[in-house]
């Protein structure tokens, strides 16, 4: 082992030529995976002086498939972070949606809220990702970079995880560890956690196109994606987005739903060339200008993994299943389940590891996951089988996008963003709702 800096401060990095009598790296927690969920797990956690390992399998800056869109809801829990998301530490700034739904785009603002600010955010996962490892090394976590988790440490007694194994040999232990692993979470998987089939999931492409639109003040959702003339021509499965960079580029892309007959039957990239071709030609949306390969990855929506506690294992982000059935929104989530998951892990540390007393501290964590989410995904989850038949969605785009009222509603409820407390009418309704909905 040895202590080095390569922009991120001062982590530890292995050699990569661990032997397997090498000393055992403990913590109080082990995290494993530094995207959004992991690193800010272990910022909160380090924050309240626990010790914590944060295992990445790359070595920063690394890409991750993504849109690379905030809203609201994502730049509160960054605020939370204390990061700071002004323009001029980079940020993108963004004040609303527009809504593609046929022919007329539809702009709405941000709702003004207490609970939330009313901007939302644009970065590249590149630089985003690398910036919540540092503050998470500020905070004082250690980062091992290049360090690939393979295999859970089990003890052999309590059947509970007490530690992992890198694919370099080196074993690092804890009393608790968090699978924050991403959409394929070897780690739960390893742990016999499979996914949920019952539960939506969604596949989404993107890629960066030169486009004189980069510098947009709104994200671009387009609810339908037609081959030609909106009405008139083929009307192509799935959901669209447009996200300006604000450096020359555009983030392009689009996902569709396993409720969708199309759902693993399509041709993702050709399904994007078709759709852009579609779109003015001046916007530069056109195989000269697209500036890196189309890339894809899983959606796994309204927690298609569980439990999210279980054996000393915590879940959070994509790993838990924790992407927004309703807007395919995962970033703000892995925030949300990471500051959960932290007060649980601190409050079973300071009841003294292994104790039952800690052992409820950690049982919390799924119990107020589904408190605060649970009845929102389970909404989710009748939106995404509704929408999965076209006809519906035609019916919303004809009949709901001229009502400015009902999009006003319908941005509330799809981006989860109203007042818990003395929130407007619409705030009451999707509240109510998503208590009366049962949280599973
Ligand atoms: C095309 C696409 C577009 C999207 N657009 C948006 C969007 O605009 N806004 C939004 O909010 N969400 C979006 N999402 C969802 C969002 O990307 C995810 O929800 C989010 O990245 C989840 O964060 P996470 O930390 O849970 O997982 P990840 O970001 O996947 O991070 C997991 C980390 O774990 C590491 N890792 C994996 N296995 C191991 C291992 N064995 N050992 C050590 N480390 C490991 C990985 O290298 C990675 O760094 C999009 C997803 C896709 C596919």
């Amino acid at each position: 082992m040895s202590d080095t800096s390569n922009g991120l401060g001062s982590y530890a990095e292995s050699d990569h030529g661990a032997r397997s009598n090498d000393p055992v790296i403990e913590a109080d927690v082990i995290v494993v995976g530094a995207g959004p969920a992991g690193s800010a797990t272990a910022t909160h956690l380090a924050r309240h002086g626990l010790r914590v390992s944060l295992l990445e399998k790359s070595r920063f800056p690394r890409e991750k498939v993504c849109g690379d869109g905030l809203t609201p809801r994502g730049t509160r829990q960054l605020i939370r972070l204390g990061i700071d998301t002004s323009e001029a530490a980079g940020w993108l700034h963004n004040k609303g949606l527009r809504i593609y739904g046929g022919e007329r785009p539809f702009q709405l603002e941000w709702p003004d809220l207490a609970d939330f600010p009313r901007y939302g955010l644009v970065r590249p996962r590149a630089d985003f990702d690398q910036l919540l490892a540092r503050h998470a090394v500020a905070a004082g976590a250690s980062l091992y970079e290049l360090s690939n988790v393979v295999e859970p440490i089990i003890d052999s007694g309590s059947q509970r995880i007490v530690g992992v194994r890198t694919k370099d040999g080196r074993r690092f232990t804890a009393p608790m560890v968090v699978a924050a692993d991403g959409n394929s979470t070897r780690l739960s998987l390893t742990m016999g956690l499979n996914r949920r089939e019952d539960r939506p999931m969604g596949v989404a492409v993107r890629t960066y196109y030169a486009s004189p639109r980069h510098r947009d003040d709104y994200l671009e959702s387009w609810l339908e994606l037609w081959e030609g003339k909106p009405g008139k021509s083929a009307l192509l499965p799935g959901y669209g987005w447009i996200f300006g960079m604000g450096d020359g580029t555009c983030n392009v892309g689009l996902g569709i739903l396993n409720t969708s007959a199309a759902f693993g039957k399509t041709d993702y990239k050709d399904l994007l060339k078709r759709w852009l071709q579609n779109t003015p030609q001046d916007w530069g949306f056109r195989g000269e200008n697209m500036i890196t390969p189309v890339r894809g990855a899983a959606l796994p929506m309204g927690f298609n993994r569980q439990p999210h506690y279980g054996r000393g294992l915590l879940l959070v982000g994509d790993a838990g299943g924790m992407i927004n059935p309703f807007n395919g929104e995962g970033i703000a989530y892995a925030l949300e389940s990471a500051e959960i998951a932290a007060a649980a892990m601190t409050e079973a540390h300071q009841r003294g590891p292994g104790s039952p007393a800690a052992e409820r501290a950690l049982e919390s964590y799924p119990t107020r996951l589904k408190a605060e989410l649970g009845g929102y995904y389970t909404l989710g989850r009748t939106f995404v089988k509704l929408i999965g038949h076209p006809r519906v969605m035609r019916v919303c785009t004809t009949y709901g996008l001229p009502r400015r009222t009902l999009m006003r509603f319908t941005l509330k409820l799809l981006a989860n963003l109203t007042d818990a407390h003395d929130g407007d009418a619409m705030d009451k309704l999707i509240n109510s709702l998503s208590r009366i909905a049962p949280a599973a």
